[in-house]
């Protein structure tokens, strides 16, 4: 079989590719003897270089007009879905999942961009007010160097959903992606840059230091952050020793609560499309179900004869519809919780054909897993799994299951399973939670155009998508003029 090359990847500051003394490997999650990468692992000085350029970009770009920062925008869209399939399978080389997914990622990604260019024109006109004695105006203006740190689970759509609202916006931005997915979304990254002026986008690469970096510079005014909740921690830390902004996209534990009227042929073709995806990676993925007692066995045997269909592979393999893994930390702690799942006397059902057998142990590979009979405060039901294994937890009453789906210090997505649409929206209504989705768990085309995305408690601060994800990235500048003659304009 020919062997695909290594891609070398440097990173980009001021529309320079830069090197390093060193470099990191990237492996495929797949195939774990293929070397697919080797990246250059950024310093101290190199996140200083690509803040200073994006310092000076921004002296100048946040006064090209609206209306060019769309267009350009717009031309880097259309410039990044020409190398949409180059970018998908490069993507399921280094992150590991099924082609379809990757593919729907870079979509996701170039529809973030196009979704935010068109907003910007009426969203960041200024407002202006006015009476006999003066004019008031509130402009939308750029915060400034936005500092963009991504994780690796679907690096395509995150990442473009930072650069999106924070370019159109009028900030410039430095992105640092994950160390374990940082090829295909460098490569997008490149071709985005090259339709904005020198400095605009810059990409840093490295591990926890060089993110801590950015997060510390004084020059950075906004940092989004999307990944894990103790990242966060340390992330909004950095950012208060200089007052900066902070989007904060975490991690989540998110509840299904299946209802007593509800019919389990109706609701578990849908519910596993809300648990399995991306082996479970997917940061509002449901990560425990809650079954009334009368529905646990017809429950519990839909889903295991639903989930026993998959066919565990390589994401390149047409035949897969389930992937793995993408990195050793993440496969651990899973694995770790299946162990101690069943160490703990629950009934743990590994599901799924292997189509490769003899490549199981080439790669982050994990059957997908149902848990049933721990108690609602087992490690695996109370912890974010992120991953293919899932608990379901038998409850006796609707005030009950509210009570155990509220008792966590997440709150990102949730979605609540019946026939009757009335008790179903009562109960989404005290769910704390930044997402509540009735009979499906994952938006619709409607949700995808209103549904601002984001988490309460410590999923998150802020959100993404619409309008309200845009305002993210602006100030308002108050402007008031006192009219000293007739003919005064603001
Ligand atoms: P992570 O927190 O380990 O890493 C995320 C990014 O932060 C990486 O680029 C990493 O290099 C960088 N980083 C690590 N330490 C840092 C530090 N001290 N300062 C600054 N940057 C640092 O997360 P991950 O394992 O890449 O991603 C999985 C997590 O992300 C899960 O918890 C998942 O729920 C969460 N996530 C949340 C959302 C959301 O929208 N809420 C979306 C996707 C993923």
């Amino acid at each position: 079989m020919l062997k695909t090359p290594v891609i070398t990847l440097d990173m980009l500051i001021n529309h320079q590719d830069v090197g390093s003394c060193a470099y990191f490997d990237v492996r495929d999650p797949g195939r774990l003897t293929d070397l697919v990468g080797r990246v250059a692992s950024g310093s101290v000085d190199h996140v200083h270089q690509a803040v200073l350029g994006a310092h000076q970009a921004f002296q100048i770009w946040k006064r090209t007009p609206v209306s060019e920062r769309v267009q350009r925008l717009l031309a880097a869209a259309d410039g990044m879905e020409k190398i949409a399939d180059e970018l998908s399978v490069t993507l399921v080389r280094e992150q590991g999942m099924l082609l379809k997914e990757t593919q729907r990622d870079v979509k996701n990604g170039i529809r973030a961009l196009r979704e935010m260019a068109g907003l910007a024109e009426d969203f960041l006109r200024p407002e202006r007010f006015e009476d006999d004695e003066a004019i008031v105006r509130i402009e939308k203006t750029p915060r400034g160097v936005v500092a963009a740190i991504v994780p690796w689970n679907a690096p395509m759509g995150l990442a473009m959903g930072k650069v999106g609202p924070a370019l159109v916006s009028g900030n410039t931005i430095v992105v640092k992606p994950s160390e374990y997915a940082p090829l295909a979304v460098s490569m997008a990254l490149k071709v985005l840059a090259s339709f904005f002026p020198a400095g605009t986008i810059n990409v840093i690469h490295g591990q926890a230091d060089v993110g801590s970096a950015l997060t510390r510079h004084p020059l950075v005014r906004k940092i989004s952050f999307t990944g894990g909740t103790t990242t966060g921690k340390a992330v909004m830390a950095a950012a208060a020793e200089t007052i900066k902004n902070i989007s904060l996209e975490l991690g989540g534990n998110d509840p299904a609560i299946i209802l007593d009227d509800a019919d389990p042929a109706i609701v578990v073709p849908e519910l596993i499309k809300g648990i399995f995806p991306r082996s479970g990676q997917v940061c509002y993925a449901i990560k425990r179900v809650y079954v009334p007692r009368k529905l646990t066995s017809a429950i519990f045997d839909a889903i295991v004869s639903a989930v026993d269909q998959y066919k565990i592979g390589y994401g390149l393999d047409p035949r897969a519809n389930f992937a793995p893994m993408n990195n050793r930390h993440q496969y651990t702690i899973v694995r770790g919780l299946i162990e101690r799942s069943r160490q703990a006397g629950a009934s743990v059902h590994a599901l799924g054909t292997k189509l490769e057998p003899d490549n199981w142990d080439n790669g982050f590979y994990v059957q997908p897993t149902v848990v049933m009979g721990l108690p609602p405060d087992a490690e695996l039901v109370v912890s974010e799994q992120f991953g293919p294994v899932i608990p379901l937890v038998t409850y006796d009453t609707p005030e009950e299951v509210l009570e155990l789906a509220n008792a966590t210090e997440f709150g990102l997505a949730s979605s609540i399973w019946t026939n009757d649409p009335e008790r179903g929206l009562a109960m989404a209504s005290e769910i704390e939670a930044g997402i509540t989705f009735v009979n499906s768990h994952g938006r619709t085309a409607l949700g995808d155009k209103h549904m601002p995305f984001g988490g309460v408690k410590q999923s998150g601060i802020g959100r993404v998508r619409t309008a309200i994800g845009l305002a993210e990235y602006i100030e308002h500048h108050a402007i008031s003029m006192k009219k000293v003659t007739n003919g005064d304009r603001l």
